[in-house]
């Protein structure tokens, strides 16, 4: 089926940035195929789902405008806001004290709610564990004593590691998923992820857009994320493949997990491209 048939049957999209829309959200570059897709359905409801919460809403919005993708910094969803939303505003008594571990870009997220104080001394309600290539010593172990006292531990994110570049030095970087483990491991406790593929992140997104699940569709590259995510929740999804190298991983993993949402493969985002449904049920 041709792409365009499949979004036209929508109201609404949530988009990944990262392989959909641009090649990397830092000297990267933006796609052809994505920017026709985008002008050609202008009139739908967008939001982007992204992964990415170490520079905030209004940063990734600024920064996408560079490559000629303009949205909203209310548009871009990221676990930070998943955390703030369907965690500490859903769970927890207001106010709510958090010890943020963060190398800033969280903070311009969080500022904006005077319910949620961000702290360094106890009592401490929530530990919001953040990407950070500075953090110390002395802040994974003050979070570890709180969460030993009670505290919460939410991942913003999950990553164990990524590719980057910090002061020059490129090179794979351990994440804010690896620094969760530990503290797992020491405390004995389960963290809450709320990036995808979890339903935290999901949810904020489909309460933004404000429409039914099945009006919606997802539109990722990454299998383990982006589409389980959508299969988890019940949304329909295109994996955009640009390389072609994974259609074996997807059939692996939605042979594994029980799907009810319709998922396509593509290999460009072009409205006329073609889409191939996925038969997972052997
Ligand atoms: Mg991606």
């Amino acid at each position: 089926m041709l792409l365009k048939k499949i979004i036209a049957k929508k109201e609404g999209l949530l988009i990944d940035i990262e392989g959909p829309l641009v090649s990397r959200i830092e000297g990267g570059n933006v796609y052809s195929d994505a920017l026709t897709l985008l002008k050609e359905f202008s009139d739908l409801k967008i939001a982007l789902l992204t992964n990415i919460a170490r520079k905030s809403s209004r940063y990734i919005s600024k920064t996408l405008s560079k490559y000629g993708l303009n949205f909203m910094s209310n548009q871009v969803i990221n676990p930070t806001k998943a955390a703030i939303n369907q965690v500490l505003g859903k769970e927890f008594s207001r106010p709510v004290r958090v010890y943020l571990i963060s190398e800033g870009g969280h903070y311009e997220d969080i500022i904006i709610f005077d319910w949620i104080d961000i702290v360094r001394n106890e009592p401490i309600d929530a530990i919001l564990l953040g990407a950070n290539r500075n953090i110390t010593y002395q802040e994974l172990n003050f979070a570890f004593r709180c969460i030993l006292k009670g505290a919460k531990l939410v991942v913003l994110g999950g990553d164990l590691w990524t590719y980057g570049s910090q002061y020059r030095d490129e090179g794979p970087y351990l994440m804010e998923g690896a620094f969760a483990k530990v503290l797992e491991e020491a405390a004995g406790v389960k963290a809450r992820y709320v990036g995808k593929p979890n339903r935290e992140i999901f949810i904020e997104a489909i309460n933004f857009l404000n429409l039914p699940k099945e009006k919606i569709l997802m539109i990722g590259d990454s299998v383990k994320t982006d589409i389980v995510g959508a299969c988890l929740i019940g949304i329909d999804a295109v994996l955009i493949d640009r390389v072609g190298n994974k259609d074996v991983e997807l059939r692996e993993l939605l042979r594994d997990i029980s799907c009810k949402s319709d998922i396509y493969y593509t290999r460009s985002l072009g409205p006329s491209s073609e889409t191939r449904k996925i038969t997972y049920k052997y």
